[in-house]
């Protein structure tokens, strides 16, 4: 079991419930998790919280879900004062609902809301929001196979003012969406487009907060690596350096057993990513943290040096690349077997299937 670091003790909050009278049917959510897709129905209710600079984090409340009343001149609308989280709930065989390492979840919340200038969530509150949310909305994580439920924690400046400062009120919310295996028929591997024209984040900017600026910047890229036939772009930095997807981290795997992935001030650090990569060092493999160029990679590959590369993130989980495609050149990817079996362990894990040995579950139902 995950043991949450107590910060700063805080007060514990008391939550108001107030119940979906228009809850979705036994038979209505049966019907979406037979096939819920990605984030397209949400559960019955969400959970907010309010922050103000004088009152600090309160009222605490479980309501049904629907739309947030918001003033025209909240500054989220119009400076992107906003952060998010994702993470999931999975149901175990016994019926038992777990959540992976929200520690973790909770801290890159506090990370990104430092760098966004946005209040820092404790890390409790975190949690026993993914709980309250739960003991209302249980019944919607599945138990089919690779599926689970997404919970969205996000938070936002609230405040009505067009000045340019930190807000000084802010609303965070936990929203749900069940999830269906994100790849349907076996997983398939990815056509990269390497963007050289458009980064994704810049040398102390926003990079490494989760931040819905970061995916605004990454869609006009993203459109043009569909239109080159491409599933997702790469992002390089100013020194050419390799950075990330759009929305989730690359891995190269090297023959000589060792294994590098990028590692810069403007990558989101992914949680995917440490527990992959965790599970590869218990197996006896070098991880290193570094810089890796876009020549090193191309050379990688052309040598056999590089025996595979794969993207990975909590939606996905892990995805190989199949293609490097770019300006001109279009290079097939080696095809190796690490990704695929780390990427059991690590559901086997999630799922309750194998020895939780890193303490990375949080039961949430009890
Ligand atoms: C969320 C995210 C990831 C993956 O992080 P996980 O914790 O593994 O889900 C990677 N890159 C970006 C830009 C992200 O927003």
């Amino acid at each position: 079991m995950t043991t949450i670091d107590a910060q700063a003790a805080v007060a514990p909050l008391d939550f108001a419930v107030t119940r979906n009278l228009a809850a979705a049917s036994p038979a209505r959510v049966a019907e979406v998790l037979e096939n819920p897709g990605f984030g397209v129905v949400f559960t019955d209710h969400m959970v907010d919280i309010c922050w103000s600079l004088k009152g600090g984090w309160h009222r605490p409340r479980v309501q049904p879900y629907g739309p947030i009343p918001l003033d025209p001149a909240a500054s989220v609308l119009h400076y992107g004062q906003e952060i998010f989280e994702g993470i999931k709930a999975y149901r175990h065989a016994d019926g038992s609902i777990h959540t992976f390492r929200p520690d973790r979840n909770a801290a890159r919340l506090q990370a990104s809301a430092r760098r966004l200038a946005l209040p820092e969530l404790p890390t409790e509150y975190f949690v026993e929001s993914l709980r309250q949310l739960i003991a209302v909305d249980g019944r919607w994580v599945p138990s089919g196979a690779d599926q689970s439920l997404y919970l969205r924690p996000f938070m936002f400046a609230k405040e009505a003012f067009l000045g340019v400062r930190a807000a000084q009120k802010v609303a965070y919310y936990v929203i749900a969406s069940p999830a269906g295996a994100y790849f349907t028929g076996g997983v398939k591997p990815v056509r990269i487009w390497l963007s050289e024209k458009h980064s994704r984040a810049g040398r102390g900017g926003t990079g490494k907060a989760k931040t819905g600026g970061n995916y605004a910047s990454s869609l006009l890229p993203q459109a043009l690596a569909s239109s080159k036939g491409c599933d997702q772009v790469v992002f390089l930095n100013e020194k050419n350096d390799v950075e990330e997807l759009g929305g989730m981290n690359v891995v190269f795997v090297f023959k000589d057993g060792r294994i590098v992935t990028p590692e810069s001030d403007s990558i989101l650090d992914g949680i995917t990513r440490d527990s992959l990569l965790q599970l590869a060092e218990d197996r006896g493999y070098t991880v290193e943290r570094r810089a890796i160029s876009i020549d090193e990679w191309r050379e990688g590959v052309a040598s056999g040096d590089i025996t595979e590369v794969f993207a990975c993130g909590t939606a996905a989980v892990v995805t190989p690349i199949g293609a490097l495609v770019g300006e001109g050149f279009d290079e097939p990817q080696p095809i190796g077997e690490l990704a695929l079996s780390l990427r059991e362990e690590l559901t086997d894990i999630q799922y309750g299937r194998r020895e939780d040995r890193h303490g990375w579950l949080l039961r949430l139902d009890a």
